[in-house]
């Protein structure tokens, strides 16, 4: 056999920073084509079995993609007035008997069924990882914080059982960000994820998100994202949109989650007050990102404003590969142009050192779209509100690089078993 040149591997491939999607009702279809595409799917999807008819086709495409599939329990659903009322939740197999769940229904056998239909489901749906099934934290004293620990054990122990060994558990930390500035709070929470046989750790911190990081909560997300990473296990951002890109870059989370267009800031409210009598599901059509500028504008907008002198040229796809038509195919097919966009950022993090990943952010993405916001804003008046976040995000995130000669990073959310032990 003739001696052929092998090419060698000079360092490894860095470990894939996170980048998962939570498909909303009508984003199946562009998801299956990045599937069956290969790129824009994200790292991860998040299943929201609620909508299995149209969701559950992606899972077997996307299990062989290499993309994660990861079961939402839909907790939070189940467990709040507003949420409890939505088509479908109480009729999932975990719902617990007694209707909404509560730290009583939830307590001892009880429990321990609901967690055993959960892991059945994600077992027979073949789910590659799953959300933890925790609960709205308001007090370091909540008895759900004993609860989730509790449940948590056992979805581990029930998964392993099902020979699901190598699937992840993530959990998600769903407070108030205020909340954590008691220290108590944060003991209670530093204590919690310590005991728990977790993979990651997800931050549903309310409120925070791309519409909702003046300087004080970025800061506060960063700081607070900083304290996890005594953890060892990676931090995500949920529902963080474009922001998450910017804690990505700096290391603050391993992985970012948003919807496709939309869900890019958490907002409990709506959940955890009482139902509304017309408190109905509503799909609204898909944004238009403007990836220049990290920011969405309704497609009718869209397309006044990429009339206007200038802005073709200033903000349209320039990507063959993404929008061979430049600007028409950002507003003909906002998704797939959305999908792709992010992979590509968070790609092009992935790919170079963490070290150079903040200065990359600032001048290669913030500093360009913040004078791009200021020449657009007068064409459309909703972009001085975008040109006013990216000027405090230069503030916050500048002096952040300032403060920090070096800081600590997450480890990327690459889709491991990290805390593998064996049970008790
Ligand atoms: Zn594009």
């Amino acid at each position: 056999m003739a001696t052929t040149l092998q090419p060698r591997t000079l360092r490894p491939a860095p470990e894939p920073l996170g980048n998962f999607i939570r498909p909303g009702y009508n984003d199946h279809t562009v998801l299956a084509q990045a599937l069956t595409e290969g790129r824009g799917s994200g790292s991860g999807l998040i299943i929201n079995p609620v909508h299995s008819e149209r969701q559950m086709p992606l899972v077997v495409e996307a299990n062989t993609a290499g993309v994660e599939t990861i079961l939402d329990s839909k907790s939070l659903e189940l467990s709040s007035p507003s949420g409890y009322v939505l088509r479908g939740i109480s009729d999932l197999p975990w719902a617990a008997e007694g209707g909404m769940h509560s730290p009583l229904n939830l307590a001892n056998a009880a429990g321990a069924r609901s967690v055993r239909s959960l892991a059945e489901y994600a077992a027979e749906a073949q789910m590659s990882a799953v959300l933890a099934p925790t609960h709205f934290l308001n007090s370091p004293t909540s008895p759900w914080w004993d609860i989730d620990a509790t449940l948590t054990r056992s979805l581990r122990g029930m998964l392993d059982e099902l020979e699901l060994t190598q699937a992840p558990i993530y959990y998600p930390v769903m407070v108030k960000a205020s909340s954590l500035t008691n220290p108590a709070m944060m003991t209670r929470l530093m204590s919690q994820l310590q005991s728990v046989p977790v993979d990651a750790v997800w931050l549903r911190l309310h409120p925070f998100g791309t519409g909702n990081s003046g300087p004080l909560v970025l800061k506060r997300y960063l700081q607070l994202a900083r304290q996890l990473h005594a953890l060892g296990i990676p931090v995500v951002a949920e529902h963080s949109g474009s922001v998450g890109v910017a804690l990505l870059a700096f290391g603050a989370v391993g992985g970012i989650e948003s919807g496709v267009t939309f869900t890019d800031t958490v907002n409990l409210d709506g959940l955890l007050r009482q139902p509304r009598p017309d408190n109905k599901p509503f799909s609204p059509p898909p944004r238009v990102y403007l990836h220049q500028l990290g920011a969405f504008v309704e497609a009718s907008v869209a397309r006044e404003f990429f009339a206007k002198r200038g802005m073709k040229a200033l903000h349209g796809c320039q990507d063959t590969n993404c929008c061979p038509r430049g600007w028409s195919d950002m507003v003909g097919n906002p998704r797939r142009h959305f999908l792709r966009q992010r992979a590509r950022e968070v790609a092009e993090l992935t790919a170079m050192p963490e070290s150079l990943r903040p200065g990359h952010y600032m001048e290669n993405f913030l500093r360009p779209a913040s004078d791009r916001a200021m020449r657009s804003a007068d064409q459309e008046p909703s972009l001085a509100r975008v040109r006013k976040r990216l000027d405090s995000w230069r503030g916050t995130l500048g002096a952040d690089l300032e403060e920090h000669s070096s800081f600590t990073i997450s480890p990327p959310a690459a889709g491991r078993r990290i805390r593998v032990r064996p049970s008790a």
